[in-house]
C-alpha cells in the first residue's frame, strides 16, 4: 500500500451515498442464490452479470440481486458484509439507502412486510457497532417512477420506524429522473420533515439543472449526484450560499456513461467553488468503486492534496446526519490524522 493509500485508510470518513443492494458482491450473490434458486448461479455467471457495459446491463444486475435478497437473514448477511468492507477502508459511519420501494413494488405490497427485514438490518447494524466500531444509519429509499401511493407507503414506514428507531434517519428518492421529477413528492416531503426525518434526493444525475432546482424547492436537504449543477452558475451560487451538501459519485457517473472520465467530473470545480462536496461509492459492487478508491482517484485524477482529501473527509462528517457532538469529535480526529 502506498503512502497516500495508507493515509486515506487512516483518515476517519463517512460514506453518505451507498445503496445496500449495490454492495452485494458476485460471491455474496452466489451465496444468496444457493439459498433460493433450484439451479444456483455460479461465480463466473455472477461475475459476467456484473461486467455490464451500459445502463440496461446495470439494471439487469441490480434486478438479479434484488430478486435474491428475500429474507431477513439475506438482508442481515448483505448488511454485515457491507459493514466489513466499509470498516476495512477506515469508514467509521455510513448512511445507507435501503430500496424499500423495490420491495413493495416487486415483491410484497404489504407495508409491514418490511418490519422483519428491518429487524435483520438492525442485527447487522448493532454487530457492526460492537465488532467494527462502525455506526450505520438507514435511509429508506423510494423509486420516483413507481406509483405515488407506493412512495407514500415507503415514507410512512420510515416515519413509523423513526419514532422508535433513531437509526432510521431519513428518506430518499431514486429511480429514473427522466421519467419523474420532484414536484409530485412535495406534500410527502413536508410530512416526512414533520415526522423528524431528514430529506435526501437523487437530482441532476441524468437531468439538467432544473431538476436540482426542483429538488431544492420541495425541501431536499442533501442531493445525490447533482452532476448538472456545473451547467448553471446561478445554481452553483445558490448551493454555496445555502451550504447544501452534495453526495457526489464520480466512478458511478463514469460507469453509467453520464460523465466521460473521473478527471472530467466536476468534483474539483465544485470543491474550488466552495460547495459542500462529499465523494461516495453509490453501488460499489456494480461499479468496481469503493470509498477509499474514490479518495485515491481524487488524488491521482484531480490532484487533491492530502489536506484537500482531509477536507473531503471533514465534509463527509459535516454533511452527515450525525449529532453535532459526534461530528465535533470526528472532525478533531480528522485534523489530527497524518
Ligand atoms: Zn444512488
Amino acid at each position: 500500500m502506498s503512502d497516500i493509500e495508507s493515509f486515506i485508510r487512516r483518515l476517519p470518513k463517512a460514506e453518505l451515498h451507498l445503496h445496500l443492494e449495490g454492495t452485494v458482491t458476485p460471491a455474496t450473490l452466489v451465496e444468496l442464490s444457493r439459498r433460493h434458486d433450484a439451479a444456483p448461479i455460479t461465480l463466473p455467471e455472477a461475475e459476467a452479470l456484473y461486467h455490464f457495459t451500459d445502463f440496461n446491463g446495470f439494471l439487469l444486475a441490480f434486478k438479479a440481486v434484488s430478486e435474491r435478497l428475500l429474507t431477513p437473514a439475506d438482508y442481515e448477511l448483505a448488511a454485515w458484509r457491507m459493514a466489513q468492507r466499509l470498516a476495512e477502508q477506515g469508514v467509521m459511519h455510513a448512511e445507507v439507502y435501503i430500496s424499500v420501494g423495490v420491495i413493495y413494488h416487486w415483491r410484497n405490497p404489504d407495508p409491514d412486510c418490511f418490519d422483519p427485514i428491518f429487524a435483520g438490518l438492525e442485527r447487522a447494524r448493532l454487530r457492526a457497532e460492537i465488532e467494527l466500531n462502525l455506526t450505520l444509519y438507514w435511509i429508506l429509499d423510494a423509486v420516483r417512477h413507481f406509483p405515488l401511493d407506493e412512495t407514500e407507503k415507503v415514507f410512512h414506514k420510515a416515519a413509523q420506524l423513526h419514532a422508535s428507531h433513531p437509526s432510521v434517519v431519513g428518506i430518499g428518492l431514486g429511480g429514473d429522473e427522466r421519467r419523474c421529477g420532484s414536484e409530485p413528492f412535495r406534500a410527502m416531503y413536508a410530512r416526512a420533515k414533520e415526522a423528524g426525518l431528514r430529506l435526501t434526493n437523487h437530482a441532476g444525475e441524468t437531468t439538467p439543472p432544473q431538476a436540482i432546482w426542483e429538488a431544492l424547492s420541495i425541501g431536499s436537504e442533501r442531493l445525490g449526484h447533482a452532476l448538472s449543477a456545473i451547467d448553471d452558475p446561478q445554481l452553483m451560487d445558490h448551493l454555496k450560499v445555502r451550504g447544501t451538501p452534495l453526495e457526489l459519485n464520480p466512478t458511478s457517473n463514469v460507469r453509467t456513461g453520464v460523465c466521460p472520465s473521473f478527471a472530467a467530473h466536476p468534483l474539483r470545480r465544485y470543491f474550488e467553488a466552495g460547495l459542500l462536496v462529499t465523494i461516495n461509492s453509490d453501488d460499489p459492487a456494480f461499479f468496481g468503486s469503493a470509498l477509499a478508491s474514490e479518495y485515491l482517484l481524487a488524488h491521482t485524477e484531480q490532484g487533491f492534496s492530502r489536506d484537500e482529501l482531509r477536507e473531503l473527509a471533514a465534509n463527509s462528517i459535516r454533511a452527515s446526519f450525525l449529532p453535532d457532538v459526534t461530528k465535533r469529535s470526528w472532525l478533531s480526529q480528522i485534523t489530527e490524522a497524518h
